[in-house]
């Protein structure tokens, strides 16, 4: 203890007010500083915070702007007759509507009760995307512990398929499989569906007709061409999958 004055100081008071401050200040300016440091962290933290709100955002409005692009990209797709015209021969006439159902995850019983068909009939149809790719579905539990599809489109694997469809058209015609003699078509169906069904397609259907249920008629390989040529637009129902 340092005594100048010679005067006892009252117990609990420094000594030194001056001294006091001194010593006093820079604790306290070490306190403000950390609030600020404090202060400015939370700024930051504030600043990052409406810059990832703000990323988020956007991302949300490319992802939505995308998805619409690839709507009407589909749409146009789906447009083209021949395209239409080979899913719904080889898919199922019902076909296009449910593809049109699928740029967002769906189940098939929304799907068939979107449509007014019945749930067996958009099973086929979407097992035969399935098996041609373009049909892809994400498996989840519901609230019940039931396991639940949803299905969705795979717009690469549709536009490759339009693709094929395409070429399969431009090719058609003179395009009856090299590898095939025995050809099948539906008596009652062929004038208004023109289509002729390679032995393999044939026995996939078990050789009934998938229009009407009939047994198909067989028919040589020089039969089938002279149909192929007197009719045009007549295709081969190449009903498995690629
Ligand atoms: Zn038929």
């Amino acid at each position: 203890m340092i005594k100048k004055t010679g005067r006892v100081m009252p117990k609990g008071k420094k000594s030194n007010p001056s001294a006091k401050k001194a010593v006093a200040n820079p604790s306290n300016n070490r306190r403000m500083s950390e609030r600020q440091k404090k202060a400015r962290a939370e700024e930051r933290k504030l600043l990052r915070l409406k810059a990832q709100k703000k990323e988020m955002k956007e991302q949300a409005r490319l992802a939505a702007e995308a998805a619409s692009n690839e709507r009407l990209r589909i749409d146009g797709l789906l447009e083209n007759l021949t395209f239409a015209d080979f899913i719904s021969k080889n898919v199922g006439k019902k076909a296009i509507n449910v593809i049109k159902l699928l740029d967002a995850p769906q189940t098939d019983e929304k799907i068939a009760a979107d449509l007014g068909v019945k749930i067996n009939e958009v099973r086929r149809i979407l097992n035969v995307l399935d098996s041609y790719g373009v049909a892809r579905y994400d498996t989840n539990k519901d609230s019940k512990g039931w396991l639940t599809f949803k299905w969705y489109l795979d717009g690469e694997k549709l536009t490759e398929l339009h693709q094929t469809a395409l070429t399969a058209k431009s090719e058609n015609g003179r395009a009856l499989p090299d590898n095939c003699n025995d050809f099948f078509y539906c008596g009652k169906c062929y004038e208004e569906a023109k289509v002729i069904l390679p032995f393999d397609a044939a026995y996939e259907t078990q050789f009934k007709c998938e229009g009407c249920g009939k047994p198909l008629r067989q028919m040589s390989k020089e039969q089938a061409r002279a149909l192929f040529d007197e009719k045009e637009g007549t295709e081969t129902g190449i009903v498995t999958p690629a």
